[in-house]
């Protein structure tokens, strides 16, 4: 045990494009005696840095997630240890990133800790792929929201119908999986069938791929596309500018996708 515990860093990588990471996560990432990770950073940041200072904490070779238990005691262990520390997390640490409960543990434990924010996924894909988030003309109002839990369950935490009622832009995080579910519900609430939906799967990633429909097309749309998890969903008119400025959107996607499901 050092005198004195080192600093821990709980750092956003951004959404995976190393040229997206802060001047200040790459200082951090140089200077770090052990970087504890999961695979969301996407594998060009990951790859940039020395292999003996990487800590995998995300999915382990059985399939299962590393307790978060483990990570919070691995981040307090290594600090009283006297080595400086940068949890890595992909986009902003504090936006479904369980950097709140790493946070609160470091605290408890009387261990320094700094807070460093990232480009989160949430605004950063939609980006990307040439959907603004807010548009004078469409939406004044944005919800981020977990697709991840069952909406027909009582104890979902989110409430579809709610969310359909603001009129505004949707931005749903960990939504692959229960697309039917959700676009179902918001259906059920009374969003309009025809409602612009876009897809966007490893933003900035060098296999980025986009996909759009509307809520009644765009799981079928998923499905032939092949879109898989991590991609973030956004639900609303300002989907349907993307369609408009496509040909002239230098981001990096795979234009083949782009062209299949842009119709
Ligand atoms: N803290 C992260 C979010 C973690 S939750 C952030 O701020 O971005 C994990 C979810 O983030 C994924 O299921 C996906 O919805 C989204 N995500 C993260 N990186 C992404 C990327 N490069 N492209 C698309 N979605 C991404």
């Amino acid at each position: 045990m050092a005198d004195v515990p080192a600093t821990v860093y709980l750092v956003g990588s951004g959404p995976g494009d190393p040229e997206l990471l802060t001047v200040k996560a790459n200082r951090l990432l140089s200077d770090a005696d052990v970087v504890l990770h999961d695979k969301l950073p996407g594998p060009e940041i990951l790859e940039a840095i020395p292999e003996h200072k990487r800590e995998d904490v995300g999915k382990r070779a059985d399939g299962e997630w590393t307790p978060q238990e483990y990570t919070n005691r691995r981040l307090v262990e290594l600090a009283e240890q006297g080595k400086t520390v940068v949890r890595l997390k992909g986009g902003d640490p504090f936006v479904f990133g369980r950097g709140g409960e790493e946070m609160e543990h470091l605290a408890a434990n009387e261990i320094p800790f700094e807070v460093v924010p990232g480009i989160t996924s949430a605004t950063g894909a939609p980006g990307v792929a040439g959907v603004p988030l807010t548009h004078r003309d469409h939406v004044s109002s944005v919800s981020f929201v977990t697709g991840h839990e069952d909406p027909s369950k009582d104890e979902s935490a989110v409430d579809w119908e709610a969310l359909a009622d603001t009129g505004g832009t949707l931005v749903v995080l960990m939504g692959v999986g229960k697309l039917p579910l959700y676009t179902q519900a918001l259906r059920d609430a009374g969003m309009a069938p025809e409602t612009p939906v876009a897809l966007v799967e490893r933003a900035t990633w060098p296999e980025m791929t986009v996909a759009t429909g509307t809520l009644d097309s765009i799981v079928e749309v998923r499905d032939e596309v092949g879109i898989e998890p991590p991609a973030i969903t956004v639900i609303g008119d300002v989907a349907a500018t993307r369609a408009e400025v496509v040909d002239f959107l230098l981001n990096r996607s795979d234009d083949q996708q782009t062209r299949a499901t842009n119709r």
